[in-house]
Parts: structure tokens; C-alpha cells; sequence
């Protein structure tokens, strides 16, 4: 495996885990869409390197969109606030909705956009998650449909995923030193 780069702790998922990942996942929502012919919506910006991946994986007809939202800046924490920055170009009713995203912390974030995608009556909405992140005694506010891995509750980059708009080209998902943010 490629050294980690200097700011990363530890490696959790590699490119090779990762692609067994998305070729798995690939394959469930082939499975469960095969007549469905879902709109895939990534959400910006994390989610857009596990959506390249994880729709040429899928292969039943299919299209896509993107939203982009906004709830932690820059930093670690959430704000409990969600903002919509950019909003789908398709129009959602009747139809299957899959929204893909990179990790689920609290599940706030997704739980707004499902409440506020629902009110456009689509025909179904799922979410797949590239990553869950494990918080003791604590459930996330949504339950994804499909789950690429379980990660422990630490900041976690790469693979999409930024700190300040960093790190988010590294080909794995580690953790980032605390240090780089304390
Ligand atoms: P939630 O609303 O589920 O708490 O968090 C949603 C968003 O927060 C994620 O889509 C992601 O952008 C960001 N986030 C949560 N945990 C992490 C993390 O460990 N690392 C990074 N880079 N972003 C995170
Ligand atoms: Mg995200
Ligand atoms: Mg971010």
C-alpha cells in the first residue's frame, strides 16, 4: 500500500477495501433498482468521488443529479444548521430516489434533505451511505438502505471527504490528526 500522507493517523478503509466496498454495494442497488430506473443525487461535495465509483458499479438504467448543502463549514462540529446551496435540476415526483452520501454522523444533514425531498412526492427514497460513523448510545437520525462501512467516531478524511477543503483527493479514508485541527 502507498504511504499515508503526513496528517493521517491511521488508514481505516485502503483503495482495495474501498473497491470491494463499492462493487458490493454496486451490486445491492443493481439488484433492488434493476426495473426502477432511479435518480442517484449525490450530495456536494464529499459524496462526489464514492458517486463516481459506486455508479459505475450499478448496472441497471439509472440518471443522476447533485445538491449541494451546507453544515459544517469548514470545521469538525456540527452546526445543526443546514442550508441548501445547490438544488436538484430534475424534478423528483413519481420518481425512485437514491441519494448517495459519504458519511453519516449524527444524521441531521440527510434528515433534512429526506423531509425536504419528501414533500416533492417521490415514488421512494433511499439513502446509501459510504460510510457510518459509530457513536456509543447514540442512532443516527436516518437509517441508510445501504451501508459501505462503519467507521469509529474520530474525523475521518479522504476518499471525498475534506478537512478546510483538504485531503479530499487522498485514494483512502483515514484519520486526521487531531493535531492538524487542535
Ligand atoms: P451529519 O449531519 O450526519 O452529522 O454530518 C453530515 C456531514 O458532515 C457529512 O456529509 C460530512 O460532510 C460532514 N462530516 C461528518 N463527520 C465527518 C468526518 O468525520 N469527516 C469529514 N471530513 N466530514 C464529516
Ligand atoms: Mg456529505
Ligand atoms: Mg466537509
Amino acid at each position: 500500500m502507498a504511504e499515508a500522507h503526513p496528517d493521517i493517523e491511521s488508514i481505516l478503509l485502503s483503495e482495495e477495501e474501498i473497491k470491494e466496498i463499492v462493487a458490493r454495494m454496486g451490486k445491492e442497488i443493481t439488484r433492488d433498482y434493476a426495473d426502477k430506473n432511479p435518480l442517484v443525487i449525490a450530495v456536494l461535495r464529499g459524496a462526489v468521488v464514492f458517486m463516481a465509483d459506486v455508479m459505475r458499479a450499478i448496472t441497471c438504467p439509472m440518471s443522476v443529479d447533485f445538491m449541494a448543502v451546507s453544515s459544517y463549514a469548514d470545521g469538525v462540529k456540527s452546526s445543526g444548521v443546514v442550508r441548501i446551496v445547490k438544488d436538484l435540476d430534475t424534478k423528483i415526483e413519481g420518481r425512485n430516489v437514491l441519494i448517495v452520501e459519504d458519511i453519516l454522523d449524527s444524521g441531521l444533514t440527510l434528515s433534512y434533505l429526506m423531509r425536504m425531498l419528501q414533500s416533492r412526492n417521490p415514488a421512494s427514497i433511499e439513502i446509501a451511505a459510504f460510510v457510518v460513523k459509530d457513536i456509543e448510545g447514540k442512532k443516527p437520525a436516518v437509517e441508510p438502505r445501504y451501508v459501505g462501512a462503519h467507521v469509529p467516531n474520530a474525523f475521518v478524511v479522504g476518499y471525498g471527504l475534506d478537512y478546510a477543503e483538504r485531503y479530499r483527493n487522498l485514494p483512502y479514508l483515514g484519520i486526521l490528526k487531531p493535531s492538524v485541527y487542535e
